[in-house]
C-alpha cells in the first residue's frame, strides 16, 4: 500500500477500530463518536496527548507492550450503554458517558475548533490543554 501511495501520490481513508493499526498507517486521525468527528489531529500529537475525553478513554485501552508502562497507565472504563445513533443525546453526544460532563455539555454542542495547531477538538473541557491557553478562552 505504501508503494502504491508513493507511486500514484494517493491518499487513503482507513476506517478502523484498532487504534494500534490506525497509529501505524496514519498521518492524520479523526476520532468519531455517534457519527460526529470529536477530534482531528496529526497521529503523533493525537497519540501523545489526546484532548477529547472519548479519545482519552480509547487510548487508555490500547495494548502497551512495555510492562512497566502498562502498570503505570490508568485504564478508563466508560460506563453506560452506547446511545442509539438514530437518536443521539442532545448537545455533546458523549455527555451521557463522559466523566467530565457538566451542565453546559447537556445544553450546548461544543464546536470542532482548532485548540492547538492542526489539532481540532469538540469539547467544552478538553484534556491535555495547557492551563494558560484555557485561561485565554
Ligand atoms: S463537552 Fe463535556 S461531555 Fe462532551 S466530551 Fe467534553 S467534557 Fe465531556
Amino acid at each position: 500500500m505504501e508503494d502504491l501511495q508513493e507511486e500514484f501520490d494517493l491518499t487513503y481513508v482507513i476506517i478502523a477500530h484498532d487504534l494500534s493499526v490506525v497509529r501505524y498507517v496514519s498521518d492524520r486521525v479523526a476520532v468519531m463518536y455517534l457519527g460526529k468527528i470529536v477530534e482531528l489531529a496529526d497521529a503523533e500529537a493525537l497519540y501523545n496527548a489526546p484532548m477529547h475525553p472519548y479519545t482519552v478513554a480509547l487510548m487508555s485501552a490500547v495494548p502497551v507492550p512495555d510492562t512497566r508502562r502498562r502498570q503505570e497507565r490508568e485504564r478508563i472504563l466508560l460506563t453506560g450503554d452506547v446511545p442509539s445513533p438514530i437518536a443521539p443525546p442532545p448537545a455533546c453526544r458523549f455527555h451521557t458517558r463522559c466523566w467530565k460532563a457538566q451542565e453546559i455539555c447537556r445544553t450546548e454542542e461544543p464546536p470542532l475548533v482548532e485548540l492547538l495547531p492542526r489539532h481540532q477538538v469538540a469539547c467544552h473541557f478538553p484534556e491535555n490543554y495547557p492551563d494558560e491557553a484555557a485561561d485565554e478562552c
